[in-house]
């Protein structure tokens, strides 16, 4: 009896000395991975829902570690912990409009998004280094969008406020990503400065049969003179659901999974050949 004891004991304290150091495992990764730049992007491509035309492109990183791919649902968390995402998240920014430079001037104008965690845009110098950025690569600052969940957003709007502000007065646009997931107050979104409503993925999944919460945020985005995104498309009936709804941009797998940024490129390519 003593055993069973003592073994759950020994049991349970591997399991959290593992978990310990795959974490301390994944955070030295990361910073090797930050000193190293040895992230990349690939780019998820968006249309417009009415005439299938490309209308950008989401910007997403990925890190391969010790051979393998690491989700950035599982190093991104980790970064924000640790502070890291400050450097990665300056990486993502600078690759992100230097490719967007790179395109329009070789083909044409098209926007990129940028995911921005919640620690970058509580950075003091946010709305700066985005400016910087922009300054350094000779990007046309409507060719940078920005997308910042719900969440983010509405943990702390006033404070948030004034930086989404100067953001938005350099001409960036600002996109609320995850939409839906959050509380938004309506008077709170009437008086931010946004662009773009992303509806998120887990509503796109409930089409057509369950079309409330879609068919709400269309409607509230409408009202409001924002353009609606749909995130994670991967059907036809979902796709025709918010054609007809009068949802403004699609994106998923049904359309495209992310590419590499020479894929990317072919697409912007053919866009501006027609
Ligand atoms: P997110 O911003 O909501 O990005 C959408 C995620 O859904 C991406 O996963 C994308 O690959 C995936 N996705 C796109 N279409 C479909 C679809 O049709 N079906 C399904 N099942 N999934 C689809 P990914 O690239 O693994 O990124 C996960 C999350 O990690 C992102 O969610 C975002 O929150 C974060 N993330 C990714 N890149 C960055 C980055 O550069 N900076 C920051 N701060 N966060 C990032
Ligand atoms: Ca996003
Ligand atoms: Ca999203
Ligand atoms: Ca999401």
């Amino acid at each position: 009896a003593k055993a069973a004891g003592g073994d759950r004991f020994v049991f349970y304290t591997r399991d959290m000395t593992d978990r310990a150091e795959t974490r301390l495992r994944l955070e030295s990764g990361l910073r090797e991975a930050v000193a190293a730049r040895s992230f990349e992007l690939v780019y998820q491509p968006k249309i417009e829902a009415a005439s299938g035309r490309l209308t950008g492109f989401e910007a997403l990183i990925r890190w391969r570690h010790d051979g393998a791919a690491v989700s950035p649902a599982d190093f991104i968390p980790v970064a924000e912990d640790t502070g890291l995402i400050i450097e990665i998240g300056r990486w993502v920014l600078e690759e992100a409009c230097r490719t967007a430079t790179r395109w329009a001037l070789d083909h044409g104008p098209v926007p990129v998004a940028v995911n921005v965690s919640a620690r970058q845009l509580a950075d003091p110098g946010f709305a700066r280094l985005v400016e910087q950025v922009l300054q350094r690569h000779g990007t046309p600052a409507h060719l940078l969008e920005l997308e910042i969940t719900e969440t983010v957003i509405m943990k702390d709007v006033r404070h948030h406020l004034p930086t989404l502000n100067r953001l938005r007065a350099l001409g960036v646009r600002i996109a609320i990503d995850d939409f839906g997931t959050g509380y938004s107050s309506l008077a709170y979104l009437r008086q931010l400065p946004v662009d773009v409503l992303k509806i998120d993925r887990s509503f796109v999944n409930d089409l057509p049969h369950a079309p409330d919460i879609a068919s709400t945020v269309i409607a509230l985005a409408q009202r409001l003179l924002l353009s609606t995104v749909a995130e994670g498309v991967e059907t036809a009936e979902q796709r025709h659901w918010l054609a007809e709804a009068g949802c403004d941009c699609l994106q998923g797998y049904l359309i495209s999974r992310p590419l590499a940024a020479e894929a990317a490129e072919a697409m912007v390519m053919t866009a501006f050949a027609r």
